[in-house]
């Protein structure tokens, strides 16, 4: 744009235009001078160019400076219009004034032109500068998004300088233009603190004020925006302009807010890690301390890093080693993998982790600090260390073990072998693996292993087991128990177990203990007919021995015949009562002997019982006395036990000197107790255990000072047993004893 002052001059005079454009230029104004000297001329000038000036004379042949200037305002009202003429009286002048002329000069003091031309030259400077700039402010506000706006402080006027289109949604006339409609368009949550720091702004003499707030926008909805303001203010310090200017920032905003949850989202990753996290920086410091590490330590942050010694007290002295590690793997450049360091927490324990590293970097990619991760493998070691012995142990137990253990798949094949198998084949283990497992009998045997194998696999068993016995022409016979289990379905052995064992001792053995069963058995029957046919051989010449002792004791003729038959009778009846007790116990033994049951009366029972034994209890002195209520019935064998009763108050009266012998009767737990109670010797401990075996007596030999085989208590037990009860003792030495029948009470016995 040229700066030249571009002048129209309506002058027909060419030497008058001349001169004063000479006395414009020879005092350094640039100017560009249009001469016109007519109507047309002028018209036509002002139409196709723009002019800073107008100079007109006052009149020109057929055209008058008074109609110049009116068409001169129709055409371009902003340009200044001056007259130059000569001397056309003092009223006219003040005429043309009056008719909207900017000035009047008289041609023959053009000087004055001077004056007046330099004060519209600046003029229209200024004007040409404003114009320039409202043209920016238009060009700027129709590239850029912002809204400008001028706030006139003492109208209290809100002047929006840019589109509100674009930021707001406001077209042209739909919004206001005064305070009070911005304040209202704020959003609650940030009005107050706005007006508030805007009017402490105005107050203050800052020339700048910038906040940032949500507006509502056209559409009601809300935008983030920064509103930033230059306060003029007048000599006083008062506000009197605010220009500002207001911009888009929800973007900056969400990435902010994104950034911050991004971050928390990241200290809260590490502060809640459930695995120990502290992150130093690049010299060294210890910058985040997670809440896991200060739970497994037991200390915190503080305790441990304010004395600047935490790693001495974590490791126990060993943060030397730890910083070497640390500043290494700065220098290299590297991470940290799975190094194992021993911590010792504040109770005193001691934990083993393991370690790893990374580095931290910024946006530029620079390293600006190392995370340390700790993983606590102190009960993951022990596990493994647990496992490592277990291990050991189970394969001692196998290797160790006579037994032959091997693995193989279902066809067979050998995939584990025991070493035990080294020593008894001589067959080292691994030449095993591979080979088929009944391949290792020999010929003879192997078909029997194959199809036990072979069936075992195709039935799907869990668990079967086969003795083969083999054939050993030069060892004599051998036997094999093979047992396999199926694990196939166990990842960890994916295989079938084969156990198998030499018995050929334990088969020999049992061999043996049938030879000694059969053997004993045989025994038994040759004891039970010899007791059998020795009780009735020695039975019948001893009837014929008492049936005379009797008749001889009936001879009263001399007395001494008699007392020798008598102690004939007593002692042949002792022997029979023997006889007919070995005789009763092998019935029993050999289940001879049945039951009937009947109702019986256990108090009549123990009376009669009494009654019999009264007479010889009274000669030692002895009481028997009774002990059971009147109506007790049992649905058992009377006569069986009648005898089991009658043993035992006979040992009772027996082994007791003096004192009480009691017969009682109770119902204990669905069973009828039936007891012989005695103040007697009582039995030894150690011989309670066996006074039940037939021929047993405490005192046995020929220094015993009691008669008696040692058969009564064998053959009470037996009865005891016949009749689905039980026999048992209670004794103490010197003090006395109880035997106690019971005999369970069924429904019919339930009387
Ligand atoms: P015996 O004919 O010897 O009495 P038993 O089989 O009846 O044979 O008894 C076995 C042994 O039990 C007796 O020899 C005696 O030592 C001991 N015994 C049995 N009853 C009593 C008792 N009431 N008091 C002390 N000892 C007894």
């Amino acid at each position: 744009m040229s700066d030249k002052l571009k002048i129209l001059h309506l002058e027909d005079n060419k030497f008058d235009a001349e001169l004063i454009n000479e006395v414009l230029e020879r005092h350094a104004f640039d100017v560009s001078v249009t001469i016109v000297d007519n109507r047309e001329g002028f018209i036509n000038a002002l139409e196709s160019n723009s002019f800073d000036l107008v100079f007109s004379d006052y009149s020109v042949p057929g055209f008058s400076g008074s109609e110049a200037l009116i068409i001169a305002r129709q055409k371009c009202p902003d340009i200044p219009f001056i007259f130059i003429s000569g001397t056309i009286g003092e009223e006219r002048a003040v005429q043309t004034l009056l008719e909207g002329a900017n000035d009047y000069i008289l041609k023959e003091r053009p000087e004055r032109l001077l004056s007046v031309v330099r004060k519209l030259a600046e003029q229209i400077n200024n004007r040409k500068q404003i114009s320039e700039l409202k043209n920016v402010i238009t060009a700027i506000s129709g590239s850029i998004n912002d809204v400008i706006y001028i706030i006139y402080r003492d109208e209290k006027k809100l002047k929006w300088l840019s589109s509100m289109k674009t930021l707001f949604g406001f077209s042209e006339n739909s919004f206001e233009t005064d305070n009070l409609w911005w304040e209202e368009r704020l959003h609650p949550d940030d009005r107050q603190t706005v007006l508030s720091d805007y009017r402490s702004a105005m107050e203050s003499q800052s020339v700048s004020f910038s906040c940032e707030y949500r507006f509502r926008k056209a559409d009601d909805t809300y935008i983030f925006v920064a509103d930033k303001m230059f306060i003029e203010r007048n000599s006083s310090g008062v506000p009197v302009r605010i220009f500002g200017s207001i911009s888009d920032i929800s973007e900056r905003k969400n990435l902010e807010k994104l950034l911050m949850w991004e971050s928390q989202f990241y200290k809260n990753l590490l502060e809640d890690a459930n695995i120990w996290i502290h992150v130093l920086d690049m010299k060294g410091n210890l910058i985040i301390w997670n809440k896991k590490a200060v739970e497994m330590s037991g200390y915190s942050k503080d305790e441990l890093f304010g004395s600047g010694n935490g790693w001495d007290i974590l490791t126990h002295g060993g943060y030397a080693g730890l910083k070497k590690i640390f500043w290494d793997l700065i220098e290299k450049n590297e991470s940290l993998r799975d190094y194992e360091q021993r911590i010792y927490t504040k109770d005193g324990r001691e934990l083993l982790f393991r370690w790893s590293s990374g580095f931290v970097t910024n946006h530029k990619n620079e390293k600006v600090a190392i995370l340390f991760l700790g993983k606590d493998i102190t009960a993951e070691k022990a596990a493994l260390k647990g496992l490592e012995r277990s291990e050991k142990y189970y394969r001692a137990l196998i290797e160790s073990s006579s037994d032959y253990i091997l693995v193989c798949d279902s066809s067979g094949r050998i995939k584990y072998s025991s070493v035990s198998i080294e020593r008894k084949l001589g067959i080292k283990a691994e030449n095993l693996i591979g080979k088929i497992i009944y391949r290792l009998f020999p010929i003879c045997d192997y078909e029997k292993v194959e199809s036990f194998f072979q069936n075992f696999v195709k039935q799907g068993l869990e668990y079967a087991s086969i003795v083969i016995e083999l054939i050993r022409p030069m060892s004599g016979q051998v036997f094999l128990e093979i047992k396999v289990y199926n694990m196939t379905k166990d990842p960890d052995i994916a295989g079938i177990i084969v156990n198998a064992r030499d018995i050929t001792e334990r088969k020999n053995f049992e061999k043996q203990l049938i030879a000694a069963r059969d053997q004993a058995e045989e025994m038994n029957k040759l004891k039970s007919s010899f007791f059998s046919n020795m009780s009735h051989e020695l039975r019948t010449p001893l009837i014929g021995i008492m049936g005379f002792a009797e008749i001889l004791a009936d001879y009263d003729k001399d007395k001494e015949v008699k007392r020798m038959a008598e102690r004939i009778l007593i002692s042949s009846s002792r022997l029979n009562h023997t006889l007919n007790m070995i005789l009763d116990l092998r019935k029993l033994e050999s289940s001879e002997i049945k039951s009937y049951y009947s109702v019986t009366d256990i108090a009549g029972l123990l009376k009669r019982i009494r009654e019999d034994f009264t007479p010889e209890a009274e000669q030692k002195g002895l009481e028997i006395r009774l002990n059971v209520k009147e109506g007790l019935l049992i649905n058992t064998d009377q006569e069986l036990i009648m005898k089991a009763l009658i043993n035992l108050v006979s040992n009772a009266v027996k082994y007791t000197n003096r004192g009480v012998v009691e017969l009682g009767a109770v119902h204990s737990a669905g069973n009828m107790i039936i007891y012989v109670k005695d103040t007697g010797i009582g039995i030894p401990k150690e011989n309670l255990h066996n006074i039940f075996m037939p021929f047993k007596q405490v005192s046995e030999g020929y220094g015993r000072g009691y008669e008696g085989a040692g058969l009564g208590l064998a053959i009470t037990k037996k009865i005891a047993e016949l009749l689905k009860g039980d026999l048992s003792v209670e004794s103490e030495l010197n003090q006395g004893s109880v035997f106690s029948l019971s005999i369970p009470l069924t429904d019919t016995n339930d009387l």
